[in-house]
């Protein structure tokens, strides 16, 4: 049997040089980490993304996930945004992005699991080649897909905060799923499109190169894209699977541990 992931991660989040208040929430809890990007009036937007959140937080409490675990709890809470909001009138237009990455079991072994809703992204570092993971469910993503703006064009379009797919503004959801191998080594950045509207992909990836420690990661993220402009919430995530080749074949717990 081979060792569970170790994992290191940091976090951090801004309200940003503009907004008046924080509607991103995040999620570092035992192997379970997530994003989501709140958007409606009256703080509304804070009351969907941390619902989410919080249900999430639900399942790093359980030994074990499969997929299918992940695939409820993010039915679970569209519905409890659905019906937060037909409650509250304050909330009528309330919904969220949510994205991230958990560990799960599937044919017997580990294996990461990447879920997206909206375009809040996940990207995996690995060997000096930053790759984005997550596919934006965005308008201005089908017009670059279609060939009809560039990835340029879609930061400044008049729609690019249009997402196609939410928690809490549809009945049905549909999560992109992805499942795949642990790799030690590995580094994954988990962030509301705060931090991609105001950093090149470039830019990351020498931050990421750079900065050892994931919370100093996350912070200098952060802390550029403040630097930046700064117009929206900003939250990023950084989870290393350490390469522990010292670690003994066999452990079987897997071990996260906030702030790096
Ligand atoms: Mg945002």
């Amino acid at each position: 049997m081979i060792g569970e992931p170790v994992i290191v991660a940091g976090g951090g989040t801004d309200a940003g040089r503009v907004r008046v208040s924080n509607q991103d929430s995040h999620l570092m809890a035992g192997c379970v980490f997530a994003v989501a990007d709140g958007m409606g009036g009256h703080a509304a937007g804070e009351v969907a993304s941390a619902l989410v959140v919080a249900r999430l937080a639900g399942l790093a409490e359980r030994p074990t996930l499969r997929p299918d675990d992940v695939r409820t709890v993010l039915a679970d809470a569209n519905q409890a945004i659905i019906d937060s909001a037909a409650r509250n009138p304050a909330q009528s237009d309330m919904g969220t992005t949510v994205t991230g990455l958990c560990l799960v079991q599937v044919a017997g072994s580990t294996h990461w699991l990447v879920f997206n809703i909206g375009d809040s992204r996940v990207y995996r570092f690995a060997d000096g080649t930053l790759t984005q993971l997550t596919e934006d469910h965005s308008h201005v993503a089908e017009l670059v897909a279609a060939g009809e703006i560039t990835p340029r064009e879609a930061l400044d379009h008049p729609l690019a905060h249009f997402v196609t797919r939410a928690l809490g503004t549809q009945d049905f959801v549909d999560p992109d799923i992805r499942v795949f191998p642990p790799t030690p080594g590995e580094r994954f950045l988990i962030c509301s499109d705060g931090l991609t509207r105001e950093l090149a992909d470039d830019l990351i990836a020498h931050v990421l190169a750079d900065e050892p420690v994931p919370q100093a990661a996350a912070d200098r993220l952060v802390g550029l894209a403040l630097a930046a402009g700064g117009r929206d919430n900003v939250t990023v995530l950084v989870v290393d699977h350490v390469a522990s080749p010292s670690e003994p074949v066999g452990t079987t717990t897997p071990r996260a541990r906030a702030g790096g």
